[in-house]
């Protein structure tokens, strides 16, 4: 059995007052009914012939059901119904999983306001109303909740639809999938139970269904007659009566309310909780639940339903794109049970071009709808996904909502929006979210490869880029994969709102059946993730963990290698060779837009001139931190590491200067290049930071090669190693504390510095050198080391025959004692730059390099919302910061203020710094565009 859920928080009432008491009012107007009202929240909002809501009441109404609102107000044809309000959704929680007493009168009462619209009365034998519930939280959570359809078909109802619509084929396939749907919506799922693998009431069903039609030969759910649909929903209510162990209820207003409750309880069922965790919707928001005239798909081959998109979701293009299926109902299209056909010419594909498209088969419904996308695009200023039904070749509207894009759309719509005048600059720039960069500047795979080799099956390009791992075929494969540090490839026959967590640790997801509509696209489009579906040539066998592919004797296993191509929807064997998808022109346009209104600078953090170079290209204006110790790590660095080890183990200064002296060649010409590659940009240099012990030779070899060099014995070598032991090197003898005890170390550096800056300025060239000293934490280790600094600068300018080199002393500002003191700090520095990994390690006691131990857990039981190390910590860490700014700009006005830490380009991070009145963020060179664009939509916001 499923253990309880705990009755969740109030949610902030501020917001949802604002709206009930905006809309209240306007329900006041038909006076008559106002009074019969009684006393208490107002819980239900209608829609229809008169409509009490709009689309900015969707943190009242939910998603859905403002827009659908919206689209009443618009005179698109939507079947009339209610909203039930998220209100009542957390009041429903509050109140310990109770419905509010008043709901049941303002229920009622609604209702009989849709059947006045729609002519038909619910539960009336002879001309029966049905509904369906349908949840709809603030943001869309696609599948994520459930929807029960044909609410109200019962013993009493039956024989009226059947007279009334003659068709009794239609009425026993809604009363079926009414059974299939509530026994797992309403009497399973939201009732928590939770049956083992492949044990639910909805698989039982499907088993039953599949037995049904193999026996009778039939491949199409279309193909079941009348009487075998009336013969299966008994079989179903049986099924449920055994595993249930309760009556399907016969009963429409039983029906009725069952499903109003399922939909609030889905809102804490498994599936929801998990795409809340990684989305980051609050818990307490609730969802609404929207009660809705049904009109029916499946009456036959005049009626049908369909998803579309307005525009190209995949790639932007100003093209309407959808899919469609003749006599059917719901989300057959989404759930991949039949193969959809494209709704317009213009968007057929490989998968789908010998399929009737709607433009064929209906051509006046599809002008209509056409109509319909134009009108609602024009509306709202952007592209929208759309639901629709056609019951007997009348076109309904079901839903209209913001539709989710990958990154190419995001921009390509953006620009084309704004030529087309349909939104402003300002709103251009905030249509691209700064994340769906990171798809922009994806890898792909190398074209010049790709041209040779075959595909080894195809399918639809569902997500963009290109991604290559080990084939896993279940969720939790894929989390254990990902656990593991491997890069894995999902294969699914299709997905399903209980993978989402394998979904996100993939790398890739590939799925034999569905459309471009289907849950794994539309996932995997929300979050720019590589994905191909509807890849038919894979017979996959879940259970054995292999797929077959068509037409071959090659079998997939788990752990083979495979290699996607998402954006052509071409799947290879192996690895294939990746590169960075080449700049589009339109990409530079679009950021140099945004840079018109960002106010704050991007720098980037580079350690050699190929990655200043890269970050440059990507718009970085300067470099915010330049690591010495970069030079010794890596390829190419082995000499200069073996000065360095000579210096570290050095005991006396003659010995340590006369490694400084060899050293201070390859320092000198690291920091040259890198002065050139920035062309007078500024470029913020740290002095050595690492504890020296990181540098101490291990291996025997290279132990005996040093010893050699300083002429001792290799026992020498491993004691003098031993004495640089620390217990705790992070906060041992490093940084600022090295250039205090060995002065020679911080002279050398500097020497090099100027030299380099000084030899570029006599080219008649610019640079812009600002010398940073790391951990700090008190103003006269900065005098201390200003002296040296002075003294070595005034020794070179004298050198090279120069008055002075231009330059700039600072402080990295990355223990909380300096924050404490940052007044005194600025005395003596010339800017900071906050070092916030450090800073949060210090600020929290939490290492960083042990944190992966406890994180998950702290994640997991949301002591903390996120990883601080990604995302500065703003209410803590972010404290420090904003006192800093404070005091060092108190004792120096203007102080230059950067951060350098890794959250330099998380958006979050960048909004905070932009608030914080930050002068520059740095951060890695691939994420400079993604900075700027933050720091654009931080000005943009205010
Ligand atoms: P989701 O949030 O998963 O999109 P919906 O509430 O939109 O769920 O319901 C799923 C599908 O059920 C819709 O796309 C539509 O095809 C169908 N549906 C819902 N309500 C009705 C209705 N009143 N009449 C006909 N079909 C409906
Ligand atoms: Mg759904
Ligand atoms: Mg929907």
């Amino acid at each position: 059995m499923a253990i309880k859920k705990p009755v969740r928080k109030i949610a902030p009432k501020t917001s949802v007052k604002k709206h009930s008491s905006k809309a209240s009012a306007t329900a006041k107007k038909p006076a008559k009914k106002a009074a019969k009202q009684p006393k208490g929240k107002k819980y239900v909002y209608i829609f229809g012939a008169k409509t009490e809501g709009n689309a900015s009441m969707k943190n009242l109404l939910g998603g859905k059901g403002a827009n659908l609102a919206e689209m009443c107000l618009l005179d698109v044809p939507v079947p009339a119904g209610f909203t039930v309000s998220t209100e009542c959704c957390t009041d429903y929680y509050e109140g310990g999983c109770k419905l509010p007493a008043v709901l049941t009168s303002q229920v009622l009462s609604a209702l009989s306001k849709t059947e006045a619209v729609m002519g038909m009365k619910y539960g009336d034998p002879e001309n029966p109303l049905l509904v369906s519930c349908r949840s709809g939280a603030r943001k869309s959570m696609p599948g994520m909740m459930d929807t029960v359809l044909n609410v109200g078909l019962s013993t009493a109802t039956i024989p009226g639809m059947i007279r009334k619509t003659n068709n009794p084929r239609f009425v026993w396939d809604s009363y079926r999938r009414l059974v299939m749907m509530y026994a797992d919506v309403v009497m399973e799922k939201a009732e928590g139970l939770e049956p083992a693998a492949g044990k639910g009431i909805r698989k039982l069903m499907d088993e039953v269904l599949d037995q049904f039609k193999h026996a009778r030969g039939y491949k199409a759910d279309t193909e079941l007659t009348s009487e075998e649909l009336q013969q299966l929903a008994s079989e179903f209510k049986k099924l449920i009566r055994q595993h249930l162990g309760k009556d399907f209820p016969d009963d429409p207003m039983a029906q009725l309310w069952g499903g109003i409750a399922a939909v609030f309880k889905s809102w804490n069922g498994k599936k929801a909780v998990s795409y809340r965790r990684i989305e980051g919707i609050p818990d307490e928001w609730g969802t609404a639940v929207n009660v809705q005239a049904m009109v029916f798909g499946n009456m036959g081959d005049t009626s049908a339903t369909g998803v579309a998109f307005t525009r190209d979701p995949a790639t932007g293009d100003n093209k309407f794109y959808g899919e469609w299926l003749v006599n059917a109902q719901g989300e057959d299209v989404v759930a991949g049970i039949r193969t959809p056909s494209p709704i317009n010419n213009d968007t057929k594909n490989e998968q789908n071009k010998h399929l009737h498209s709607m433009q064929e088969a209906m051509p006046e419904t599809y002008k209509q709808l056409n109509g319909i996308r134009v009108k609602l695009e024009k509306h709202f200023t952007d592209m929208l996904d759309i639901e629709f039904t056609i019951q007997e070749g009348k076109l309904w509207m079901l839903q209209c909502r913001v539709g989710k894009r990958t990154g190419t759309a995001a921009l390509n719509m953006a620009m084309d929006m704004l030529a087309e005048k349909l939104i402003d600059q300002k709103k251009a720039v905030m249509r691209v979210e700064p994340k769906q960069l990171d798809e922009l500047l994806h890898p792909i795979i190398d074209p010049k490869t790709e041209k040779d080799v075959k595909p080894l099956v195809k399918g639809l390009p569902a997500g963009p880029g290109a991604a290559s791992g080990e084939l896993v075929f279940t969720a939790e494969d894929a989390v254990a994969a990902a656990r593991a540090g491997k890069t894995c490839i999902l294969l699914r026959e299709e997905t399903n709102p209980e993978d989402v967590e394998g979904m996100r640790a993939a790398v890739g997801i590939l799925t034999a059946r569905g459309g471009m509509t289907s849950h794994a696209a539309l996932v995997a489009r929300g979050w720019g993730k590589c994905c191909i579906v509807g890849a038919g040539g894979l017979h996959v066998d879940a259970a054995n963990k292999t797929a077959k592919v068509a037409g071959s004797d090659i079998v997939l296993k788990a752990g083979d290698v495979v290699t996607l191509n998402g954006t052509k929807g071409h799947v290879y064997t192996g690895s294939l060779p990746m590169m960075d998808a080449t700049e589009n022109p339109r990409f530079q346009k679009f950021m140099a837009m945004a840079d018109k209104f960002r106010t704050m600078g991007v720098r980037t953090n580079a350690d050699t001139p190929a990655d200043a170079k890269v970050a440059r290209a990507f718009g970085a204006e300067g470099i915010g931190l330049f690591r010495t110790e970069h030079m010794f790590y890596g390829e190419g660095s082995d000499q200069a590491l073996f000065l360095l080890r000579k210096m570290i183990l050095s005991t006396t200064l003659d010995e340590r200067c006369k490694a400084l002296n060899e050293l201070i060649v390859f320092v000198k010409r690291d920091i040259k290049a890198t002065l050139e590659a920035m062309d007078g940009l500024p470029v913020t240099i740290r002095l050595l930071d690492p504890p020296l012990h990181e540098f101490v030779p291990q291996s025997a070899e290279k132990q005996a090669e040093l010893a050699k060099a300083l002429g001792i014995d290799a026992a020498g070598i491993k004691k003098r190693g031993e004495d640089l032991h620390e217990n705790n090197p992070m906060m041992g003898h490093r940084g600022v504390r090295l250039g205090i005890t060995y002065p020679e170390v911080t002279e050398m550096q500097v020497r090099a510095i100027f030299e380099a800056a000084a030899e570029i300025i006599q080219t008649g060239k610019k640079c812009k050198p600002e010398i940073m000293i790391p951990v700090t934490c008190d103003m006269n280790e900065l005098k201390n080391q200003k002296v040296l600094i002075a003294r070595m600068h005034d020794a070179v300018a004298k050198e090279k025959g120069l008055k002075q080199i231009p330059h700039m002393v600072g402080t990295m500002i990355e223990i909380p004692r300096a924050c404490l003191l940052a007044d005194k700090m600025a005395l003596e520095s010339e800017f900071f730059s906050f070092g916030t990994n450090d800073l949060t390690q210090m600020g929290f006691g939490f290492s960083r390099d042990d944190i992966g131990g406890f994180l998950q857990d702290y994640l997991d039981k949301k002591i903390l919302a996120a990883d601080p190390f990604q995302t500065i910590d703003q209410e803590g860490v972010g404290q420090l910061i904003r006192m800093a700014v404070q005091k060092g700009r108190s004792t120096r006005e203007g102080l230059k203020v950067g951060i350098c830490g890794e959250q330099g380009g998380d958006p979050a991070s960048v909004k905070f710094c932009y608030k914080t009145g930050l002068t520059y963020v740095s951060c890695s060179p691939y994420r400079v565009p993604i900075a700027r664009l933050a720091a654009a939509h931080a000005a943009i916001e205010g």
